[in-house]
């Protein structure tokens, strides 16, 4: 057997090779032909602007340092009652806080993001980011990022009091190491698709009730599902006020230390395990007026935005979650042997890690389309790329699922925990069902207008 070239396929210095030929045809036809044969995944990112390039590359190297060897110990660790938390998933979060990596959606000196990528948007930071960091883990890349839609609404309302008497100083504790966590609190233990977006909230009876009281508003209810909720230090709660519907829903930034605040239990779920996803308590937790965010009756439209924000993100968690597996895949196939030759030896192998690595590409090449644009992201563009990516991605790791067999089973071979970890993709942010009916709702007013033919 030819040991450059795998069977079927010539050596890339045969004659008939077009990498031979390219390379010795006259100057200018080897500018116009040939190419430098580089690492496939490099390729993408050295077409990135220079500033998100070299955040990537950071990101990069805080997934491989500090992510990666901890993914292990976070999966396989007993469920912790709540109130108590593993010292490593303590330890994270301070270094990815001294780093940068909680910080980095308002510029220096307010928060952690370099001007050289201000031209940019931030969703496209973001994005790159949570790829390096799924890749790695996808239990810390929750636990890391859930924090960031947790101050999303301190963003989005646009209201610069909140921005700096309570992100900025958040930010700051992150960068010291004293992570401030900030948790996103909307899922009820009645309702996620009603509250999130609004297929049944006409009818629905608000889980988690507002009652006006001298200086401010008592929250009573339960919230449930909220990742990082175990560990922030303060959350981002929807209410509604009383007496009223889900048309009120209203944003209250609350510390979780204040007194009828409780984590009542953390789930112990299938994957995402190093991000505790919290039934928190609300009794009588008394919130003072200034800290309304964006307006009374402005949480449903600070949710909508802030869903229309997070979701390119979560679907650039699919690109990190493919990536792994194919690179799983393709390292088994290099090295586990079938009849006395390694399995990328067999064509039908070949085909499927191509499969692989295009579903990745195209995956990665949908969210780069979508996050680049995402100043004002849309609800359409933002669901269609959550559905889509995370779907593609699930089904890319069932196929490394399907080459590693009954190796794949086993949680040394990694592919099953990313199996785990990657289904949890199609479920929060909305369900990819919710996210389909999500973006058909945006597309409505065109399908219903039948004086213009609908172009896609
Ligand atoms: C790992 C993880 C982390 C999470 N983190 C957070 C967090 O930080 N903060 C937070 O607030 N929430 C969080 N969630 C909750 C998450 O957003 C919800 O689970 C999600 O929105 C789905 O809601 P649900 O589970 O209540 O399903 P339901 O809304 O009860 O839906 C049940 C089923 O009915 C379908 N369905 C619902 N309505 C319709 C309709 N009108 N037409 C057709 N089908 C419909 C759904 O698609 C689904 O199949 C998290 C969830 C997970 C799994």
């Amino acid at each position: 057997m030819n040991m450059q070239s795998h069977e079927g396929h010539l050596p890339a210095d045969h004659r008939l090779s077009p990498h031979w030929q390219f390379s010795n045809l006259p100057l200018v036809g080897r500018m116009l032909t040939d190419y430098p044969i580089n690492d496939l995944w490099e390729t993408d990112f050295a077409r990135l602007p220079r500033a998100l390039a070299k955040q990537r590359r950071r990101a990069r190297t805080f997934a491989e340092q500090h992510i990666m060897p901890a993914a292990d110990e976070l999966d396989l660790c007993a469920h912790l009652p709540a109130g108590q938390c593993h010292p490593t998933a303590h330890r994270i979060p301070c270094e990815a806080g001294k780093q940068g990596w909680l910080s980095y959606f308002m510029p220096a000196p307010l928060g952690s993001l370099p001007w050289s990528t201000v031209p940019h948007a931030p969703i496209w930071q973001c994005s790159l980011i949570v790829e390096q960091f799924s890749r790695a883990c996808g239990g810390l890349m929750l636990l890391l990022s859930a924090h960031h839609l947790g101050g999303m609404p301190l963003l989005l309302s646009g209201s610069v009091n909140a921005m700096l008497r309570y992100l900025a100083p958040a930010y700051r504790s992150c960068e010291r190491g004293e992570p401030h966590l900030i948790a996103f609190a909307i899922t009820e233990p009645g309702a996620g698709s009603d509250v999130e977006e609004g297929h049944g909230a006409e009818v629905y009876r608000p889980g988690v009730v507002a009652t006006p009281t001298d200086g401010g508003y008592l929250l009573n209810g339960r919230k449930c599902y909220i990742s990082g909720g175990d560990l922030s230090k303060t959350a981002t709660v929807f209410a509604a006020l009383q007496g009223e519907g889900m048309e009120s829903w209203t944003c209250f930034y609350v510390d979780c230390s204040d007194p009828g605040y409780k984590v009542a239990r953390t789930e112990l779920k299938m994957g995402m395990r190093a991000s505790g996803a919290a039934e928190i308590e609300l009794t009588n937790v008394f919130v003072p007026t200034d800290r309304i965010i964006g307006g009374l009756r402005k949480g449903w439209v600070l949710n909508r935005a802030a869903l229309n924000a997070s979701r390119i993100p979560v679907a650039s968690t699919g690109v990190g979650f493919a990536r792994a597996a194919t690179e799983t895949a393709v390292e088994f196939a290099r090295h586990y042997k079938v009849g006395g030759r390694a399995l990328i030896h067999y064509q039908d192998v070949q085909l499927h890690l191509a499969t692989m690595v295009a579903e990745t590409r195209a995956i990665r090449s949908l969210v780069w389309q979508e996050a680049k644009a995402a100043w004002r992201p849309r609800q359409l563009n933002a669901s269609l790329c959550k559905f889509h990516a995370t779907d593609r991605a699930q089904r890319v790791c069932e196929m490394a699922m399907d080459l590693l067999a009954d190796h794949g089973g086993k949680h040394e071979n990694r592919i099953e925990k990313i199996f785990r970890d990657v289904r949890l993709t199609r479920i929060f942010e909305g369900t990819n069902q919710i996210n389909r009916l999500s973006m058909t709702k945006d597309w409505q007013a065109q399908l219903l207008d039948f004086n213009h033919s609908v172009g896609v």
